[in-house]
């Protein structure tokens, strides 16, 4: 089993029976085995630094209806907010102030988010702080709307593919989404120039070893410049309120095999985990990631930003708590990196 990591190490590759022998091996000495060698090769790539991204949750209003998540459009009891363009800039202007280098811009598909409103505003904040980068995250947009953004100044864009099977993809969504909408989306992406985000949930209804080996050789195929994982959560008011969450243990393992896979890809360890584990985050960096998003949101608006129950968004997901996190992150010998954090390929 060992070996098979040396070889996921060397190659930046597995065989998927290979892949899917690792993914369900249960022996604790491979487990660490893998995690020091990710570990190591995030260390050879990023040194200690760890990104960090200000997360301004833009609208919770969705024109979908995704099955997972809390804001989906048939959730009425979910209270709705939308930012308006000032409060955005405020969130910018205060990132800013506290070092933050990289904006991401999250939402729902919320009709209003029109290209004239958000061209404006990428514009805007591209021209006050020319020296950050501008991440989007707005789902499914058409391939002319991707580019008008890109030319008003955005750079990245993270859009999860969520599950490479038709299948398991029409489970998790409504019958108007489609996996070829959204696979067609993210090559669009990757080729009008933006630094390109995708990913998984782990552990989502309908979710087996074998579609996450898929999963993996999709994410190994298509060489996306970020990876977003974090365990699925169960949200009260959805269809899969009832459903039980994902494992840490297999998103810490699976971070492993992503940053062997790909290890120069910026791959945060996210909210989701950090919600479901005190130490998920420190788990997450140890096992390979190398991002952290802070919550830059409105305080007020956070807790409507519900895309699953307990979702963390204050102490060392928060803007606020930068400080914490840099405590937190200095006791395992990581610290923050002030440093816009572009993608830069290596070997
Ligand atoms: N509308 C955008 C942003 C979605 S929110 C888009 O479609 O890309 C960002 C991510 O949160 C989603 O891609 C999904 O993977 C994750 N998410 C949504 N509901 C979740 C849940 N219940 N548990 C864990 N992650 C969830």
């Amino acid at each position: 089993m060992k070996e098979l990591v040396d070889r996921l190490r060397r190659n930046q590759a597995l065989p998927a029976e290979e892949l899917r022998r690792l993914l369900t091996d249960n022996d604790p000495t491979i487990r660490e085995y893998l995690r020091r060698n990710a570990q190591e090769v995030a260390l050879a790539h990023f040194g200690r630094g760890i990104f960090i991204r200000g997360l301004i949750e833009i609208s919770n209003r969705c024109r979908n209806d995704c099955r997972y998540c809390g804001i989906r459009r048939s959730n009425r009891l979910a209270t709705r907010y939308r930012l308006d363009r000032q409060t955005v800039l405020d969130c910018c202007a205060e990132g800013y102030r506290l070092g933050m280098r990289t904006f991401v811009m999250q939402g729902g598909e919320d009709p209003a988010l029109t290209d004239a409103f958000l061209t404006d505003l990428v514009g805007e904040i591209h021209r006050r702080w020319p020296d950050c980068a501008i991440t989007l995250s707005l789902g499914e947009r058409s391939e002319a709307s991707y580019r008008a953004l890109f030319e008003a100044g955005a750079n990245r864009y993270l859009l999860r593919h969520e599950t490479i099977d038709p299948d398991h993809y029409r489970l998790l969504h409504p019958e108007e989404m489609s996996l070829e909408n959204r696979v067609q989306c993210l090559r669009a992406l990757k080729k009008i120039g933006y630094q390109t985000g995708t990913g998984i949930m782990v552990g989502s209804p309908g979710q087996t070893p074998d579609l996450i080996v898929k999963d993996l050789q999709f994410i190994a195929e298509f060489k996306p410049q970020m990876i977003g994982i974090g365990p699925f959560i169960p949200h009260r008011d959805t269809p899969f309120g009832q459903e039980p969450a994902g494992s840490v243990e297999l998103t810490v393992k699976l971070l492993s095999i992503l940053r062997l896979l790909c290890p120069s890809a910026l791959i945060p360890a996210t909210t989701a985990l950090a919600t479901l584990s005190g130490d998920g985050r420190i788990l997450g960096i140890q096992a390979g990631a190398n991002v952290v998003m802070p919550n830059l949101s409105p305080p007020d608006e956070r807790s409507k930003y519900n895309l699953y129950n307990g979702k963390a968004a204050f102490g060392c997901e928060a803007a606020e708590g930068l400080d914490s996190l840099e405590r937190e992150l200095e006791k395992v010998g990581y610290h923050i990196s002030w440093d816009r954090g572009d993608y830069i390929e290596q070997d």
